[in-house]
């Protein structure tokens, strides 16, 4: 068989991680299998959808480098892959249904529907939803409202008896008594719009779909679904219903826990290959052992016998891990074509880059670079360099378990070693190693000599290694922050 699979997304919200990681498993299932992914947008809800959320859909597959062989743009056999632009088919389908005897018009008025429901709660009634009053209108009835000019709904005739049961490949058989099923669910509204069901239904098979992966909210409509394949005579697909993405504290992923929108993660810094190679990670597993993986590797790697039943946690910490991991292995040229929209956007170059200041970058970016969990990092990293420090909260500059007087002192100190070492071209290891015994000297730990340095060159308490700083800055730049840093200090210390 040739697989064929979908990702079918409603476009009225940006791509979140949930989102990305059925697009990624349907995407990697159809590579591994030599089968075809297809890209289908459900665009049925017009008071949702938004042009922002189809942009963001088309722009967050093409950052993590998803192609598709059939959908929007690239087109194919089965095409329009737009839900919008097949409404002619939804209608023609639906009408089949009826003919056919698995659909009925209904002409019930909201009114109608609303009095239905009102009564149903009153009466605490085991029923509940539509009364299925238009089933068995009698020709003269449908006559009669036709008359009247009313457009009826196309409702789906759900066996009121029996049961029906859909496979599911990893939760195994999934049974519902037909008349616990949603009561006649409407199909195709009066506007001639196609309802989500319908319309999935209708694409899936159309399309040829084999597999059906999507998220685990959708089991409750899949018996719904499979009484719908067989109204049609249709073969349903398989299913394979994804296990949910939830936060360390086991609630589904929302924004409680963080961002969820993968364009957050992209504006912060989070490299698509980290991205990609994590978030399919939650809820699959290659051997339990190994975690990375390239695109190109999934591609061949994935199966869905390795997808876990249990719901797949997403921890931002180990998202971050992974993003540390593959900012270290890139190259310093091309971690720095990384960072620089980053440094652009902060004001601190501007283009053109002259070779001075390419250079400089590079060094910032080789010195940077195991610092940074994300690539905007690198504007708090390097602000140092290009904005003169200002000193707002001196408390800084003592370190944990020292006051403002052993800081005072530690940098007046730590100043005659540096201006001595750094004039008569010490060895930086050199160096170090007197700051460790000035603070040995001094009684105090290394950081309390080094925190007031660094809180001098950067007025950060977290920055570059300390020479590094002093490398980039130059070393005039350098002494004369310290001298004014001691300057405010001894004046506030007296
Ligand atoms: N348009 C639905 C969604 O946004 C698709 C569900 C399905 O894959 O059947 O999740
Ligand atoms: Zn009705």
């Amino acid at each position: 068989m040739d697989v064929r699979v979908r990702y079918a997304p409603s476009p009225t919200g940006l791509q979140h991680i949930g989102g990305v990681r059925t697009a990624l498993f349907n995407y990697f299932f159809a590579r591994a299998q030599g089968g075809k992914f297809i890209l289908r947008i459900e665009d049925t809800d017009q008071e949702r959808y938004s042009d922002e959320a189809l942009d963001d859909l088309y722009e967050t597959l093409a950052w993590l480098g998803i192609t598709w062989d059939e959908g929007p743009i690239v087109g194919g056999p089965n095409g329009p892959y737009v839900q919008s632009e097949r409404f002619a088919l939804y209608k023609e389908y639906a009408e089949k249904l009826v003919a056919d005897g698995k659909a009925y018009y209904c002409y019930c008025t909201p009114e109608r529907l609303d009095a239905v429901r009102a009564e149903q709660q009153a009466a605490k009634s085991e029923q509940q939803g539509y009364d299925r009053h238009c089933r068995n209108l009698r020709a003269e009835e449908r006559a009669e409202y036709e008359k009247q000019g009313i457009v009826p709904v196309i409702r789906l005739k759900v066996p009121t008896e029996g049961k029906t049961t859909f496979h599911d490949i990893l939760m195994g058989d999934i049974t519902r008594k037909n008349r616990d099923v949603s009561p006649d669910p409407v199909l195709l509204k009066s506007d001639g719009f196609p309802t989500y069901h319908l319309a999935n239904v209708i694409d899936d098979h159309l399309m040829g779909i084999t597999h059906i992966m999507r998220a685990q909210e959708w089991i409750p409509s899949g018996p719904l679904h499979i009484i719908l394949y067989e109204a049609f005579g249709w073969e349903p697909p398989a299913y394979c219903h994804l296990p949910m993405v939830m936060g360390k504290d086991g609630q589904k992923l929302s924004k409680r826990h963080g961002s969820t929108a993968v364009r957050d993660f992209r504006e912060q810094g989070y490299l698509s290959e980290a991205l990609l190679n994590y978030v399919s990670l939650v809820g699959w597993s290659y051997d339990g052992e190994r975690e990375f993986f390239t695109r190109e590797e999934l591609e061949e790697l994935f199966t869905l016998e390795k997808i876990n039943k249990a719901p797949g946690v997403f921890d931002y910490k180990k998202l971050d891990w992974f993003n540390g991991q593959y900012i270290r292995q890139k190259s310093d040229e091309e971690l720095l074509a990384l960072l620089l929209p980053y440094l652009l956007k902060a004001g601190f170059v501007t283009e053109p880059i002259d070779g001075e200041t390419r250079e400089k970058l590079l060094l910032l970016t080789a010195s940077a670079k195991e610092r940074l969990k994300v690539l905007s990092d690198i504007v708090p990293l390097s602000r140092f360099l290009f904005e003169e420090p200002v000193w707002d909260d001196i408390s800084l500059f003592a370190a944990k378990g020292v006051g403002l007087d052993v800081a005072t002192e530690a940098l007046e100190r730590a100043d005659e070693v540096l201006k001595a070492g750094l004039a008569s071209g010490t060895e930086i290891t050199v160096i170090e190693d007197q700051l460790s015994a000035l603070a040995g000297e001094m009684g105090v730990k290394v950081g309390a000599v080094f925190m007031p340095i660094r809180v001098a060159l950067t007025a950060s308490t977290v920055s570059l290694p300390l020479f590094d700083s002093i490398r980039l800055l130059g070393e005039e730049r350098s002494l004369g922050r310290i001298e004014r840093a001691l300057a405010i200090l001894k004046s506030e210390v007296r």
